[in-house]
């Protein structure tokens, strides 16, 4: 492509920002990034409080960051937050140690189990599932694996692994299928309680290139980055440092796409591109109270757009930033496995105590009010649901300092994912002079979503 093409990108988050890096890196420094709101950093959102910068949004990172490593070598920055540290309690509010054997004798047997199959595990995924684990979707549903390796130098790997299609299954399912059904035991916390939906209904494919087995150890081990001024900052910087920063309160009202143009309709003036990018929402089932909307309702969109981006559904994940009086302040940030099954929708499931030094600071909830198949909780009965576990785990708020009711996840179902809903979109890539990126892409990570885009732009660029 010339290096001089025109490129609209449209999110100021780390999916839009790191793809203007990896353009300018590559040459093209033709790009407009344009950002809906007053800021940057999408959902790695890091509001301040009594000086410090707490998590609304993204909190850690792991070492198989690499784009992420990518952005903080560009800005010489790194991951200088507050160790993350954690305890587990039950739905009763009981501190309970539920990995360790000497303190649940009656569990020993099905600790051992699951130690095994956890083993097992890991050995199926390098051998059954070689390939797993690439940035992206592309080839699953056929049984192939065409991306780049999880490794520092995200080497091009593909080939065949029929195996593979097991990925469109719901993670439950994928499990039992391979006798390693306790494994969930251990991959539950960093994913329900991380807002990314229930096993029973998420294929296995998201599960799985998110909490690849190397992530989910470091996980198990804590060996987990955070920045002390917060994820959005690496976003800041990136946004500092490249050639051209991300126009913020961009309204783009339309999008066409014409003779080999794209005219994009921004505050009241039309703009002419070559190509654009899309790191925003595709499709937003229903409506938002805060404005979001999906790019089906922006764009002249094509029938095979429409047909497919009606497909994506997303998860229903709130944030609390709550006060307590100092001797209610949680001592640690605690998991609340009970919470995490679909019967227990809208219920606390886990709450994070950032600054383990002071108390005058905020904790932050975390509840899911969605599955696929049971009836959506409403956004106030579920905050009151959360404030009530608060009281319950001994940590009661005094005051709720900020909410926030997130665009979060999306995804498609196991029946789309197998019918090769990934495979449709990536044939669609540049037809219209349009690319598709962002979360839905990958996964609703930030590294997941950056990498993604350093490999569009390797793709395509
Ligand atoms: C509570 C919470 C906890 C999380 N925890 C972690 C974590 O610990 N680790 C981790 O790696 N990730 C975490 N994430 C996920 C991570 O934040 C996201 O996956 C990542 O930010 C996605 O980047 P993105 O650029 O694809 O999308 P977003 O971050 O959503 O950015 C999209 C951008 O596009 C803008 N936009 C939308 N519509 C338009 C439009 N029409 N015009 C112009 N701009 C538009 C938005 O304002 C936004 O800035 C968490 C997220 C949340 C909410």
């Amino acid at each position: 492509m010339d290096k001089n093409t025109r490129i609209c990108i449209i999110g100021g988050g780390p999916a839009g920002l790191s793809a203007g890096m990896y353009l300018e890196q590559k040459g093209y420094e033709n790009y407009t990034i344009l950002e809906r709101l007053d800021r940057v950093g999408g959902k790695c959102w890091s509001p301040t409080y009594n000086g410090r910068r707490y998590e609304m949004g993204a909190i850690m990172g792991v070492p198989s960051y690499y784009a992420v490593h990518d952005v903080e070598e560009f800005c010489g920055i790194t991951h200088d937050g507050p160790k993350l540290n954690r305890n587990y309690k039950n739905g009763a509010g009981k501190v309970i140690e539920p990995f360790e054997p000497k303190k649940n004798i009656f569990k020993i047997p099905r600790l051992l189990k699951m130690k095994k199959q956890i083993q097992q595990f890991g050995e199926l995924l390098e051998t059954k599932y070689k390939g797993y684990d690439v940035n992206g979707h592309r080839g699953v549903a056929e049984g192939r694996y065409d991306g780049f390796a999880v490794t520092p130098g995200r080497e091009p790997v593909s080939g065949e692994n029929p195996n593979l299609k097991d990925l469109c299954l719901p993670f439950a399912e994928f499990c039992r299928k391979n006798g390693v059904e306790l494994v969930q035991d251990v991959w539950i916390g960093p994913y329900t309680s991380f807002g990314y939906g229930y096993f029973d209904e998420i294929p296995a494919g998201y599960v799985l290139k998110y909490l690849d087995f190397q992530t989910t150890m470091n996980f198990v081990k804590i060996n987990l980055w955070t920045w002390k001024n917060g994820t959005q900052y690496i976003w800041e910087q990136l946004n500092e440092h490249l050639k051209h920063q991300a126009r913020l309160n961009s309204n783009i009202e339309k999008v066409e796409r014409r003779d080999g143009k794209v005219y994009v309709t921004v505050n009241g003036q039309v703009e002419e591109y070559d190509k654009i990018i899309v790191t925003a929402p595709l499709h937003i089932p229903g409506t938002r109270t805060d404005g979001q909307r999906g790019m089906d309702e922006y764009f002249d969109v094509r029938d095979d757009e429409k047909e497919l981006f009606s497909k994506i559904d997303y998860e229903r994940y709130d944030v609390l930033a709550v006060e307590t009086k100092p001797e209610d302040h949680p001592e640690i940030s605690y998991y609340v496995f009970d919470n995490m099954i679909p019967a227990k929708l809208g219920h606390l499931m886990v709450y994070y105590r950032r600054w383990r030094d002071t108390k005058d600071q905020v904790i932050t909830t975390y509840a899911l009010r969605k599955h696929k198949n049971k009836e959506e909780i409403p956004y106030e009965t579920c905050k009151k649901m959360v404030l009530d576990d608060l009281k319950i785990m001994g940590n009661p708020a005094t005051n709720v300092v900020n909410e926030w009711s997130v665009y979060y996840f999306p995804h498609v179902f196991s029946e789309d994912y197998t019918a090769g809903w990934y495979d449709k979109v990536e044939a669609m890539q540049d037809k219209y002079d349009t690319f598709y990126a962002g979360e839905i892409m990958a996964f609703g990570d930030m590294d997941e979503t950056a990498e993604y885009s350093r490999e569009l732009v390797e793709r395509f660029f």
